[in-house]
């Protein structure tokens, strides 16, 4: 279990102040201008060294992404950084608790972050709902100005460099990075077609960087502790620590940061008070995020929460936000959801998932009560496979492997509410 002298959020629970003085009286803002002295290839070399993958879901390393901004603008045209503050992900509450108590952390890693990659400013894209963090960023961003550690010397350093928030109004596929840029420029928030991709061409015809809040506010503390501090946590290429959301049928659902690959089991009997009415009551956990495919309790039972470990089960880490059910749970009725989730989010600009989706959620509809024939279930898996990797955008997969996953795991249980309608159909018809 993570010591406390490691973790990187020490005010993730809000029992401190949240403003600069707070955030300077836990080390935030110490030394940003000698770190930044290092010069821009020492922090890309340093994060690229700490293994830090991407915490809004993708997981790609982070380091790495910052690299492929150019080192220096030939047509004239400046560098952005975009932070992805727009959490929608059901189940996904980590970054939340990030802006609303430990916001000068995100602030400091948008310095950090922008300045190596040569940026001009920094975009917090703020989902429209999150109103008490919204102004908690922005009076957090106005203390920063006050104290000099932003604008046209930040910190000390001669960098100039700005930071803005701007809200969102609600919708979950702005958190998909071209059409966070999309609404960012004022336009209706659609994903783009890559390439090009935002390294060379984002917001406003620019390279820019787009990042989840959780991947810049780790960055300070990993340019202050060092790259190797970092990478002893977890288990290669899965380092570091973690914020997990962990919600649903527990005794005390929590936020929790804790070490990469801690065993699922021991993530939820240490710190959200075990499963409601014991581990044998579990019947199925989704582990990253509503996106992600479910797992039954029998790989719950050993599986780690990382990158590599859920991917081998058929699953992912996700947003890291652990959904756990119980067996009083529909399991069948609560994957239909999600899949009215999905339908209605989608922007309908693809057909496979504007067409896919809603017709995915019709069929599970009808399953939820048995009232299908079992061809359907290969036909509905049919279908998720030609929405899965045919879309603009993820939000086809994450439509589609919530379902998938059903099947792989609980096809049983399908059949036979299938079966018990059609039983029922024949008693009626018999009487
Ligand atoms: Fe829009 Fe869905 Fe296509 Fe993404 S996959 S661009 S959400 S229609």
């Amino acid at each position: 279990m993570l010591k406390d002298q490691d973790r990187i959020f020490t005010n993730l629970y809000g029992f401190q102040p949240w403003d600069i003085d707070g955030a300077i009286s836990r080390g935030d803002w110490d030394g940003t201008k000698e770190i930044m002295a290092k010069g821009q290839d020492w922090i890309i070399g340093e994060m690229k060294e700490s293994g830090l993958r991407g915490r809004g879901g993708a997981g790609f390393p982070t380091g790495l992404k910052w690299s492929f901004m150019p080192k220096e603008s030939k047509d004239g045209r400046p560098s952005y950084l975009v932070i992805n503050a727009d959490e929608s992900e059901p189940g996904t509450c980590k970054d939340r608790e990030i802006m609303r108590h430990d916001p000068h952390k995100l602030i400091e890693g948008a310095l950090l972050a922008g300045y190596a990659m040569r940026a001009r400013a920094a975009y917090i894209y703020i989902r429209g709902e999150y109103v008490l963090e919204a102004e908690r960023l922005e009076q957090a961003v106005a203390q920063a100005y006050e104290k000099g550690f932003l604008g046209s010397n930040a910190c000390g350093s001669g960098y100039a460099y700005d930071v803005y928030v701007h809200r969102g109004a609600g919708a979950y596929i702005c958190g998909e990075e071209t059409a966070l840029i999309e609404s960012l420029e004022g336009k209706k928030g659609q994903p783009r077609l890559k390439p090009p991709f935002p390294a060379n061409v984002g917001v406003f015809g620019c390279p820019t960087t787009v990042n989840n809040v959780e991947s810049i506010a780790v960055a300070p503390t990993i340019l202050r502790r060092g790259a190797s501090w970092f990478s002893g946590f977890g288990r290669p290429n899965n380092t570091g620590t973690k914020i997990f959301c962990i919600s649903g049928h527990v005794n005390t659902p929590c936020n929790v940061e804790e070490e990469m690959s801690i065993p699922m089991r021991e993530l939820i009997e240490k710190h959200a008070g075990g499963v409601r009415g014991g581990w044998d009551n579990l019947l199925a956990v989704i582990p990253g995020g509503s996106s992600v495919p479910l797992l039954p309790k029998s790989i719950c039972d050993t599986v780690l929460m990382d990158f590599d470990s859920l991917k081998e089960v058929q699953s992912g880490l996700g947003t890291a936000a652990v959904i756990v059910m119980d067996k009083s749970t529909d399991i069948v009725k609560a994957i239909a959801r999600l899949s009215y989730f999905y339908k209605h989010e989608s922007c309908g600009q693809c057909t496979p998932c504007r067409e896919g989706t809603g017709w995915m959620w019709r069929v599970m509809e009808r399953l939820v009560l048995g009232k299908a024939e079992k061809e359907e279930i290969d036909m509905l898996l049919d279908v998720s496979k030609q929405v899965e990797g045919h879309t603009i955008c993820a939000l086809g997969d994450a439509a589609a492997w919530p379902i998938q996953g059903l099947m792989r795991h609980f096809r049983d249980e399908v059949e036979r509410r299938i079966d018990v309608y059609h039983g029922r159909q024949v008693t009626e018809a018999a009487e």
